[in-house]
């Protein structure tokens, strides 16, 4: 057909949601929509963190694409996409290569360990469904094994977590959540499970305001977490990270998660980068490209108020695919592009399946169970969104605590 053609990469956040709007918004004969994933299924990358710690399996936190995404109405091709050829026009796959008019380009993050010694080989990653549930296997193996093994104090039951940033939080808030029925499980005490979480910088969740890590600090300590920060990780070892002046921390488990940037397939396309991702212009382009959308972890979008990027989240994420919908039926019909606004609702940190923090409605701070339900709230929301009511009861958060 002769048709414009719209690709979008990544069925994440801002790859689904666009997806959906363009579904929405755009008739039939108007374009044709290919959307191109890794997998058949789109996973809640917000809620990873629960599925490393065990707290939730890993097939409450994906959906099939298809079932939410209508195959008749969009072309879906489950593929890895290596580059994109911008002169040609062109995205090359792993298996082939797709031709576009119109490209959304919406692959997510990438673990960044900032060249720590070690830290890319050796640790466990929080990355997408795969590396998240190997992170829980191996952290069962490690109890299944431990009253079988001559002499077993050596370290092998602590987790260690190196970045205190929000996912390194949540992930040790689901943690202490999973270890005692872990050592229930394996008859291992209790006292025997360390879980270290190793932050940089002067506090735990920089950003966050001083109340909040106060809050969070003390609830996770109340539950065995044990924080070191000021303390600079210059190394990670099979078994232990190195930090400071040479002390080591010896682990059974090793998570990275201190930082993260954007698809490394940016820079191989030839788009010009600051800290790892693509500064777009206002309605969501990437700089002297007419057809090219950044959306979600790839993007830096500027809050021009403040003179900053506005931070990476999921919450942003959804917002740019609504925009970006609007933008690419405005170009199929010559009108105007819109410029993207973000609309801040808050941020809550989860501490596990009972316990939260964080702030909403324009920074009024919330804490404890009204925080939990609050989180539920948001993430049920978004499920809601996706899929409507048939999704929220299949894969909403509906469990009490
Ligand atoms: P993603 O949702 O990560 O989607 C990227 C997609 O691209 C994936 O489906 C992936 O499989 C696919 N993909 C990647 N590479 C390729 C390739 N080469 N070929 C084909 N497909 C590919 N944000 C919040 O707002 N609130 C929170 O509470 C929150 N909690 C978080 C907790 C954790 C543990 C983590 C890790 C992040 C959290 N975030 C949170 C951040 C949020 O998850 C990200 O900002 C958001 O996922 C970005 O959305 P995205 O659409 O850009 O990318």
């Amino acid at each position: 057909t002769n048709k414009p053609k719209i690709v979008v990469l990544g069925a994440g956040y801002a790859g689904m949601m666009t997806t959906k709007r363009l579904t929405q918004q755009l008739g039939r004969e108007e374009a044709d929509i290919v959307l191109i994933n890794k997998h058949n299924y789109h996973y809640q990358t917000t809620w990873l963190h629960e599925v490393a710690a065990g707290t939730i399996n890993h097939n409450s936190a994906r959906v099939m694409i298809s079932d939410v995404i209508n195959p008749n109405r969009v072309r879906l091709i489950y593929d890895e996409v290596v580059k994109v050829n911008k002169e040609e026009q062109l995205v090359e796959l792993e298996n082939s290569e797709i031709s576009y008019d119109y490209l959304v380009i919406s692959l997510g993050f990438e673990t960044n360990t900032f060249g720590i010694k070690g830290m890319k080989n050796k640790a466990f990653a929080i990355q997408d469904i795969d590396s998240s549930r190997n992170i829980y296997d191996h952290i069962e193996y490690q109890f299944s094994k431990y009253n079988n093994e001559k002499n077993p104090d050596d370290g092998s039951l602590t987790i260690l977590v190196g970045g205190g940033g929000f996912t390194g939080i949540e992930f040790v808030g689901e943690l202490v959540e999973q270890v005692p029925k872990l050592c229930k499980k394996y008859d291992i005490d209790r006292n025997k499970v360390r879980i270290i979480n190793v932050e940089a910088a002067p506090s735990i969740l920089p950003g966050f305001n001083e109340e909040l890590i106060d809050y969070a600090r003390k609830s996770l300590e109340a539950r065995g977490v044990e924080f070191r920060e000021d303390t600079k990780i210059q190394e990670c070892k099979k078994n232990s990270f190195v930090v400071n002046d040479g002390e080591e921390i010896p682990a059974g488990t090793i998570v990275w998660t201190g930082g993260v940037t954007g698809n490394s397939i940016l820079g191989k396309s030839g788009f010009e980068l600051t800290k790892g991702k693509v500064t777009v212009d206002e309605d969501l382009r990437a700089p002297e490209e007419d057809n090219i959308f950044i959306l979600g972890d790839c993007a830096w979008v500027m809050n021009k108020e403040e003179d900053r990027p506005y931070p990476p989240n999921a919450q942003a994420a959804i917002q740019h695919a609504a925009t970006c919908a609007r933008n690419i039926k405005a170009l199929l019909r010559n009108e105007p592009l819109e410029s993207f606004i973000f609309d801040d609702k808050g941020t809550v940190a989860s501490l596990g399946v009972s316990d939260a923090m964080g702030t909403v409605f324009s920074d009024r701070k919330i804490y404890g169970k009204s925080a939990a339900t609050m989180k539920k709230v948001i993430d049920n929301r978004y499920v809601f969104m996706l899929g409507g009511p048939k999704l929220f009861l299949k894969k909403g958060k509906i469990r009490p605590f």
